[in-house]
């Protein structure tokens, strides 16, 4: 198959010779690289990769797929950062498994939208399965239901959305009273898509109302029923209360069955924003940690994360899927009122959606649910051992014990003014990263700095991430190095 006309580029029963040639290709550029690939990333200055990518010109095609694909190794795939390399421990990134390599491969040649049934038939029929498998694995109950989303950002949009519409749905004459508001309860350690939700929703910037932490920074179940009282109070309305299952920063599990206790006091609706956590349901060790989750009225679930799936992996569920219906729009075209089919169109706040659920299908059944959880706890015995290192050593003030596979800590060395560590953490995370050999991230928990290790790499080992500590102590001295005073400007800036 020649590449001349305009169709011998599309894929087609035609063309499937020259498909599979173009994806050996692929392959072998790919798999080349990933040989020879030591650390995370190549160290490459951002100016350089700037004028890289700036140097092609759009316009002007190379004409065939093999000499893009080299190209394209010279811009990605040389330059791009790896989940898998033990170095690489910065943010909530896992490495893929490959069965559901395989599957993407699959959804992406299909082409499959799930939006209505007759454009995707099993498709459909495989992600409602999937849907309903980890429904009842969080214990949702008979009439649960959900859908798949691009990630946690947007399952939470989409619970909230629902939230909102219940709420307003059960209020007296479907409607808020004149002046009142509707009101999120949530900790300062919930995701940022919740404030973010808040206001697409169009509740305002002040909608989320902090509940107070206790000492290892979870909800606090009485401060939340005083939170709810100041609320009403003032006649405004609970909306809905959101949990977390697995803090980003700490991994922290707020108390599920104590706010679940309020929240049906309150008769508001529960989310469990269990992106991060949301891996425990198939836990053979810590399910017990997700206990009280089967009361939520929504969850969040990342596949993307814990169940080391390809991005974009992740869920919404609900356990009254009646409520599913506030994202119904009915179209002519799509989905006609009094249709049977399972139109997944009529549960998302996407139309166009790609069968991301395949990857998570064949996961299952290639691995199987066990191996998956088994991994994610091999992440989670890997923290508290990462953890022990650093706090025996002399050097490092480590943050707390992890709940997940997080573990914030600082480097002090013997005589640092602690305000010169605090001011060292955003340059030792820079450093790091400019020099590529391992990615670290940075964050702010009560009120100060922090490096952060977060860890969802199975095959790293405690020596893998001691070399990460020895790389740290390096840039810090670096930085170090100088006089102290003008280092602190330097990295404070
Ligand atoms: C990662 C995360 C999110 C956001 O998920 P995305 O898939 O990145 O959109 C939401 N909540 C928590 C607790 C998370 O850890």
């Amino acid at each position: 198959m020649t590449e001349h006309t305009p169709s011998s580029h599309l894929f087609s029963g035609g063309t499937v010779d020259h498909y599979a040639a173009v994806i050996t290709a692929a392959l072998g550029a790919l798999t080349d690289r990933v040989r020879v690939v030591r650390r995370p990333r190549s160290g490459a200055a951002q100016e350089d990769l700037e004028d890289l990518v700036a140097g092609v010109d759009l316009d002007a095609p190379l004409g065939n797929t093999f000499s893009a694909l080299k190209e394209t190794s010279r811009l990605y795939l040389e330059h791009a950062v790896w989940f898998h390399e033990p170095g690489y421990v910065a943010h909530l990134n896992c490495p893929v498994a490959i069965p559901a390599l395989a599957a993407d491969l699959l959804a992406s040649a299909v082409n499959t939208s799930v939006d209505t049934y007759d454009q995707s038939t099993t498709a459909t029929l495989m992600e409602r399965r999937l849907v309903a498998w980890t429904a009842a694995r969080a214990g949702l109950g008979p009439a649960a239901d959900g859908i798949f989303t691009s990630g946690g950002t947007q399952s939470n949009l989409h619970a909230l959305l629902l939230a909102r519409d219940e709420t307003l749905a059960r209020l007296p004459g479907g409607t808020l009273p004149a002046g009142a508001r509707l009101r999120i309860l949530a900790t300062g350690q919930s995701h940022f898509s919740v404030a973010k939700s808040a206001r697409l929703l169009g509740l305002g910037a002040d909608a989320v109302v902090p509940v107070p932490t206790d000492e290892r920074h979870r909800m606090d179940p009485v401060a939340l029923a005083e939170a709810a009282a100041r609320v009403r109070a003032t006649g405004d309305v609970v909306m809905a209360v959101v949990a977390t299952a697995g803090t980003t920063d700490l991994g922290r599990i707020d108390p599920l069955p104590a706010i679940a206790d309020v929240a049906r006091d309150l008769g508001a609706w529960l989310h469990v924003d269990a992106a991060y956590g949301g891996a425990l349901l198939v836990s053979r060790r810590r399910r017990h940690l997700l206990d009280g989750i089967e009361r939520a009225d929504s969850v969040t679930v990342d596949f993307h994360k814990g169940f080391f799936q390809p991005v974009a992996s992740s869920a919404v569920l609900v356990r009254d899927g009646a409520t599913m219906r506030h994202v119904t729009h009915h179209a002519a075209y799509l989905n006609p009122r009094g249709e049977r089919a399972p139109n997944q169109v009529d549960r998302s706040l996407q139309t166009t959606r790609r069968f991301d659920a395949l990857k998570l299908w064949v996961t299952l059944r290639a691995m199987g649910a066990d191996a998956i959880g088994d991994a994610f706890d091999a992440c989670l015995d890997l923290a508290t051992q990462v953890a022990e290192d650093l706090g025996a050593a002399p050097d490092v003030e480590v943050h707390s014990a992890p709940t997940l596979s997080t573990v914030l800590f600082r480097w002090t060395p013997a005589a640092l003014d602690p305000a010169v560590a605090d001011g060292l953490v955003a340059g030792i995370r820079e450093r790091l990263f400019d020099e590529g050999e391992a990615l670290v991230a940075r964050t702010v928990v009560d009120g100060r700095p922090w490096l952060k290790f977060t860890l969802l790499d199975p095959g790293t080992t405690r020596d893998d991430v001691r070399a990460v500590l020895d790389l740290v102590r390096a840039a810090g001295a670096e930085l170090l190095e100088g006089t102290p005073a003008l280092v602190r400007e330097e990295v404070l800036a």
